[in-house]
Formats: C-alpha cells, structure tokens, sequence
C-alpha cells in the first residue's frame, strides 16, 4: 500500500526522475525528426547544401542540449514548471516548422511530429497554453507556406497545400480538447493520491495512538522500547523507563464524574508532551498508567524529570472542572540495563512505581544504583 503511494506521488510534477523522463522524451521525439530529415536529405528532397543541413541540424541539437541541461539543475526544480514544457514545445515546433520548409514533397510528415511534442505537452499544461502552442503552431505553418510559394510558388500546388494546412489546424483544435482532458484526469489523480495519503496517515497514527490522549498506545511504546533496546546493543547508549500512575482515579472519577477524569488524563497528556524533549516518547499503557522512554538519560538525570512533572501535576488548576479538582501522580523509574529484556525494565519501573504508592502517592521514585535488583533498595528522594 505504501509502495503504491509511493509511486502514485512519482506523478507529482516536481519529481526530478520524471522531469528528466520528460527531457528525454522530447530528445527522443528530435531524434525521430533528425533521423526523418537526414532520410529526406539523403533522397535529396531537403532542398538544402550540406552545410546548411547540418548547420540547421546543428542549431537545434544545440538548443535540445542547452534545455535539457537547465532542466536537470537544482534550479530548475524551484521553478513552476521544472520541465520546461512550453520551451520545449515551442523549440521542437520551430524546428520542425523550419525543416518542414525545406521539403516541400513531405512537409506534412515532419509537421505529424508536431503531434508527439504537444501529446507530451498536454500531460503539464492547461487548454490555454495548449491552445496557445497549436496557434503558434497553425500560425507558423502559415508562414512557411507564404515563404515556400514566395521562392518556389510555381512548383507548389496551392490547393494540396491549403487543404495539408486545414487538416493540420483542425487536428490541432482536437488535441488541444484532448490534451486538457488528459490533463484533468491528472489532476484529479493527483487530488485522489493527496487523500489517500492523508486516510493513510490517519490509519497509521489511528494503530499507534491512544484515542482519549493522542499519546503513543501500548503496542507502539512496546515497539519504541524495543528500538531503544536495539540502540542501547550498539553501546555507550542507555535510557529511562518511567511507569506513572494517577493517584486515586477512581475517587476523581467517582466523586467529579467520568467526563471529569477524561479531561484530566488529556491535560496530563498535556503536561507530557509540553514538557518533554522530541527524543523522548510517552504512551498510554491504559486507564491512568502512563510511560516515558526518556533516550539517552540516566536514572539521576529522569528523576529531575519527572519530579518536575509531578509538581506541575500537583500545582495544576482544574478550577474550570470543578474548583475542589485536585489530581495528582506516582512515578516509577528504572534505567535500561544492557542486554536486558524490555519487559524487565518496565516491571522494575513498575515496581519502583509500587514502592512510591506505599511511600503515601504524589511521589517519584527511582532505583538508587545499577548493580540493586531489588525494589526495597531504591532511592526515593521524594
Ligand atoms: P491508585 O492511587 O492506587 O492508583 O488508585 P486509583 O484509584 O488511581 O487506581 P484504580 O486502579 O483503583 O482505579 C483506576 C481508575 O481509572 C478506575 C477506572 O474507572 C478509571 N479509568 C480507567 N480508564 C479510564 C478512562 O479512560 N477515563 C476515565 N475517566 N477513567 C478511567
Ligand atoms: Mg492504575
Ligand atoms: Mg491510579
């Protein structure tokens, strides 16, 4: 699924290897053009010398080189379109409305490649600026007969001449509709990716988040602990589990109502997020139990933390719920020890945690040293 978006947001005008695909299809349509001329040329119906051929030829591989290297700089990319589309239109269009006048016998065959660089134009540009380019075009075409029948009117038949331009013109008014229509279903395939891709982020935070809270759930804590882990493996790295724990929940819920609880656990929430850094990731185990992963922190250094949490806790107003609300938190604390599994560090978190319930609640606790198993001998410096 998320490969797919993936490739579907490959559509976006801004990707540098669909421009450089765009730059390659226009050189490939010139080379289709270069390889027709050089047939007319060898069948010795280009009315040109050699050395204008290839000084025609020459100028416009110059021009082709001189787009496709703007179009791959960095610069570029900033630009609103990147891919050079009406440049790149308008260049292939001169140089084929300029052959197309040396070879009078097959002029419209050169002019059909008109229709391969508009194809690829439609694909970027709106009904205007298609419309826009088929007129420069039609016009052009116009123009070239004008000079053919000035220099060589009397070998040229005016009627199959007029009526090549007519088609001509005509085929250009059907592409122009076309090409928007191409270019609207883009459109609204890009809109429909852009959804998906927010649905699809909706979903993902939906299976990693805590509905009430928005802090991580369970599941997704688990899984940062055991990134943690996996960090810590590749040493001189440690961190901090701390397990929190609302102080008697069940009387706030019971005594100021469900949807009083509620708003205290988002508030906490809150609280979490304010005050921690980006590195460090909280959860919602579930009900009123909460978990910091504090990266790269010692245990000293966590207990400050959360000792600052639980005065702010303890300090907080809920006046706006009920002006008696008073709410307040245990915590925990155990620092990763290497090699240990995550599990672990969370029961002796938990059991530091249980040691500052029995301390009398509103406290946080943490093990005093690396080498103590134990909950009874912990520092508690509540
Ligand atoms: P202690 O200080 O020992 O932790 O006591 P406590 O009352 O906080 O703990 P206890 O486990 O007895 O009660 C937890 C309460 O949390 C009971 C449950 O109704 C409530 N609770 C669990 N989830 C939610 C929730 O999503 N919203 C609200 N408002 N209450 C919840
Ligand atoms: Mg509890
Ligand atoms: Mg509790």
């Amino acid at each position: 699924m998320i490969a797919e978006l993936e490739r579907a947001r490959g559509l976006s005008h801004n990707d540098p290897r669909l421009i450089r695909r765009h730059g390659l299809m226009a050189l490939a349509i010139s080379f289709v053009h270069t390889v027709i001329c050089l047939f007319f040329f060898v069948g010795d119906y280009f009315i040109a010398s050699l050395p204008e051929f290839i000084g025609i030829l020459a100028v416009i591989w110059a021009g082709n080189l001189l787009l496709f290297s703007i179009m791959v700089t960095d610069k570029a990319l900033k630009w609103r379109d990147p891919s050079l589309t009406v440049p790149w239109t308008l260049w292939l269009t001169t140089a084929f409305l300029v052959t197309s006048y040396f070879v009078d016998a097959f002029r419209i065959s050169v002019l059909m490649l008109y229709f391969g660089a508009i194809l690829l134009a439609s694909f970027r540009c709106n009904f205007w600026k298609v419309a826009a380019l088929s007129i420069f075009a039609c016009v052009g075409y116009a123009l070239v007969l004008v000079l053919a029948f000035a220099d060589r009117g009397m070998t040229l038949n005016l009627s199959v001449e007029g009526l090549q331009w007519l088609i001509f013109s005509l085929s250009c008014c059907g592409f122009a509709v076309t090409g928007t229509g191409i270019n609207h279903l883009r459109g609204r395939l890009t809109d429909k990716t852009e959804l998906l891709e927010k649905a699809l982020t909706q979903v993902r935070d939906m299976a990693i988040r805590d509905e009430l809270t928005g802090l991580f759930n369970r599941r997704h804590i688990m899984e940062i602990l055991q990134q943690q882990r996996a960090i810590a493996a590749e040493g001189d790295y440690t961190f901090s589990v701390c397990y929190l724990d609302l102080d008697h929940f069940k009387v706030i819920n019971d005594t100021y109502g469900h949807g009083a609880g509620d708003k205290v656990l988002r508030r906490f929430a809150l609280l979490l997020k304010d005050s921690l850094r980006d590195a460090d990731y909280t959860g919602r185990l579930g009900g009123e139990e909460f978990v910091l992963v504090l990266s790269d922190t010692q245990q000293e250094e966590a207990f400050n933390v959360c000792e600052r949490l639980r005065q702010r806790l303890d300090t907080m107003d809920f006046s706006d719920v009920d002006p008696a609300l008073h709410a307040s938190v245990s915590i925990g604390i155990a620092e990763f020890r290497a090699g240990e599994p995550v599990d672990e560090a969370l029961c002796r978190a938990d059991s530091c945690l249980y040691r500052a319930k029995e301390l009398g609640r509103n406290k946080v606790v943490a093990e005093f040293s690396e080498n103590t198993d134990s909950p009874r001998s912990i520092s508690h410096r509540a």
